[in-house]
């Protein structure tokens, strides 16, 4: 079924609000479902077809998430770029993904005309107002469009990963693969028509179009829509919500601000994070001064969400809970696929309506890590502890092996990130003339007293192994990070590549 369907479906009340925002305009769920139907009827005139794909690189704004509904309802695959991308990785994307057409910002649409139109889509425009000329071809639209019927394993989406590895890939979503996810995360976070959630995340990621949006509307509950994270409007918002999702930054940047306390978090409910590991600390320091216990939860763009602490039952900090309804997870041995025993540290494979139907044309990529029992290899390590909570451990890619030994990053990184005068820090391998790689920690300091490699190397002595000691400690201002607040490793190991040759 279209996945636009079921939202249809499940509207009790078409006049309850869907979607606020900072402007206090009120967008009801019978407006949505007439302005997607404009939209679809526009998509259509522009030339699009089922299996098209609808390439969108815009800032966020309502009029933007209505074009996902309306390229949805039309049957096409929605394609949303980051904002951050520019032109020339834009253009990757248009000629991988061959889109019909591509909209952008119109202060973007000259530079990559050519590329578009190279690659066989056609160019139109929505800014951050939700004007330009997309809006316009839809304004004079009807309102009724009957939505195009898709099966479950029909595509809804062409999501690109975020690249935190290397080049991203594009992940096939199906209308299936949305709403199971939708429904189960519906189900295990106890969404109802009474819930607001203050949805401040991009739209152009799994997180905030997919987890954020479709659990909202197919629950019959509203979202407050702020342009991008920023505390003050987060504060003005939490009077009147329910749920807060969001990356680990935004809850470090929320703990910095004065205002938080149990008073302005009074009537919230629930505290999701994930996207990227949540320290521990932030976890007990938001516990403490809110009394709210943060639910995390994991999941990737190939997969959707694959796991989640429970709404009811312990949340455990360094940990992301337990398998959501419908999903399965195994950790295995990564040479041999066999899985292994409870509480050793392995590949984790996920298998579920959840899993994406493969890469986009990388048959062999594809082939290679979507097995033929349905398990999917995430890249992700990880372990099962005895009450089935899987805890991450990091991914398989930045696993170090040094003189034979293998090291999990985030071991090391927990115990530095426990030192005094430490924010935080990552530790990564890097080519080594003796041991093949070398253990080395980029460590970002709090400020004064200065650090000094002995201050973070000696009492790392009497607590890991040998082997797991880094071999030299660097200090940096900060971590790089992509928009999705993920630090990118990749490009610490290319700045630091040298740092072991002579
Ligand atoms: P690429 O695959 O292109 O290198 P990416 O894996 O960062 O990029 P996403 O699909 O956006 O792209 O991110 C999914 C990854 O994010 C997961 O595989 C996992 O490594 C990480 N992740 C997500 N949630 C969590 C979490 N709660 N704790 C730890 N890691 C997480
Ligand atoms: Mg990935």
């Amino acid at each position: 079924m279209n996945i636009f369907d079921r939202i249809a479906g499940r509207i009790a009340d078409p006049e309850a609000t869907a979607i606020e925002t900072r402007e206090g305009a009120r967008i009801t769920y019978s407006g949505l479902v007439a302005r997607s139907g404009r939209m679809a009827n526009a998509l259509v005139a522009l030339g699009v077809a089922p299996g098209d794909r609808v390439a969108v690189q815009v800032e966020k704004s309502v009029e933007a998430l209505i074009l996902y509904l309306a390229a949805v309802r039309a049957g096409a695959v929605f394609l949303p770029l980051n904002t951050a991308y520019t032109p020339a990785e834009v253009e990757y994307f248009l000629t991988d993904a061959e889109p019909r057409i591509f909209v952008c910002d119109p202060a973007r649409a000259e530079a990559l005309r050519a590329a578009a139109e190279q690659a066989g889509a056609r160019v139109l425009t929505l800014d951050a107002a939700g004007q330009g000329s997309l809006s316009d071809a839809a304004a004079d639209r009807p309102e009724d469009f009957a939505t195009v019927p898709r099966g479950e394993d029909d595509l809804a989406a062409l999501l690109y990963t975020s690249g935190t590895t290397g080049r991203s890939k594009g992940a096939m979503l199906s209308h299936g693969n949305l709403a199971s996810n939708a429904l189960a995360l519906v189900e295990a976070w106890r969404f109802t028509a009474r819930d607001v959630l203050i949805h401040a995340l991009p739209i152009f990621h799994t997180h905030g179009l997919f987890v954020a949006t479709n659990v909202v509307l197919l629950s019959g509950a509203s979202m407050i829509f702020l342009p991008k994270f920023d505390p003050s409007a987060i504060f003005a918002a939490m009077p009147r919500a329910t749920v807060l999702m969001g990356v680990p930054t935004f809850y470090v940047r929320l703990l910095a601000d004065a205002r938080l306390d149990r008073e302005t978090t009074r009537g919230m409910r629930l505290f999701i994070s994930g996207s990227a590991p949540l320290l521990a600390d932030t976890h007990r320091a938001w516990a403490e001064r809110t009394g709210h216990a943060i639910l995390e939860r994991y999941g990737m763009t190939e997969t959707n969400m694959n796991s989640s602490n429970p709404y009811e039952g312990e949340r455990i900090a360094g940990t992301v809970g337990l398998p959501l309804p419908g999903v399965e997870i195994l950790v295995t041995n990564p040479e041999t696929g066999a899985p292994l025993p409870q509480g050793e540290i392995g590949m984790v494979e996920v298998r579920g309506p959840n899993v994406f139907q493969g890469y986009w044309r990388m048959p062999e990529k594809t082939a290679a890590e979507l097995r033929g029992n349905g398990f999917f290899i995430t890249g992700d390590l990880g372990r099962l502890d005895e009450r089935g909570y899987l805890q991450i451990v990091g991914r398989g890619k930045d696993l170090i092996i040094t003189g034979g030994f293998n090291v999990y990053p985030k071991e090391v990184e927990t115990e530095i990130d426990a030192l005094p005068g430490v924010v935080e820090s990552a530790v990564i391998g890097l080519p080594h003339p003796d041991f093949g790689e070398g253990v080395t920690a980029v460590v970002v300091p709090s400020g004064t007293p200065a650090l000094t490699e002995a201050a973070i190397l000696t009492p790392l002595e009497s607590r890991l192994a040998k082997f797991k000691l880094p071999k030299r400690v660097v200090f940096l201002d900060e971590l790089p990070r992509n928009t999705m607040g993920k630090v990118q490793k990749n490009l610490l190991r290319d700045r630091f590549a040298g740092l072991y040759r002579g």
